[in-house]
């Protein structure tokens, strides 16, 4: 795993990237220090999370949110899997925006949709926009269960 730290006005970013896995765990001991009282953790290069670094990230988080608001950005379908199964991987964060991926039975091809909280994240399970493939227009399918998928932000 990877992370580069960027402040930016008052707000300090937390790129992640590669596997979360029982490597990680001193890269986020180094995250201990970081300052800030807004965190946003973006998740959008992460590739992996396995039952080591779930664990590590569940023990790290524990700590790190104390005394600090924080956001996940650009959640993957891998990260929003934990987020729903697992709710201490998520604490005390709010969720500002993940990815959904819509495959078309057409053309045998996926796309990732992004949605943003106060934008396009559904507020309830029977209001999920149906998603049309980019290459055909027809209508596309969720490759997660989409009544489930949400629940990490509908507070279910
Ligand atoms: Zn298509």
């Amino acid at each position: 795993m990877k992370v580069k730290v960027e402040h930016k006005d008052k707000t300090t970013i937390i790129r992640m990237s590669g596997m979360i896995n029982e490597d990680c765990e001193l890269s986020l001991d180094k995250l201990q220090s970081v300052g800030g009282n807004t965190v946003v953790f973006d998740f959008k290069d992460v590739l992996s999370v396995n039952s080591c670094g779930l664990r590590a990230w569940i023990n790290f988080l524990r700590k790190f949110e104390e005394n600090k608001e924080i956001y996940f950005r650009h959640c993957t379908p891998d990260i929003v899997n934990q987020l729903n199964m697992i709710p201490s991987f998520q604490g005390s964060a709010k969720i500002e925006s993940l990815y959904g991926e819509y495959f078309c039975e057409n053309c045998k091809i996926e796309q990732l949709v992004l949605y943003r909280e106060g934008e396009n994240m559904p507020d309830d399970v029977d209001n999920i926009d149906a998603v049309l493939c980019k290459n055909c227009g027809n209508e596309t399918e969720m490759l997660e269960l989409d009544e489930e998928y949400f629940d990490c932000v509908m507070g279910a």
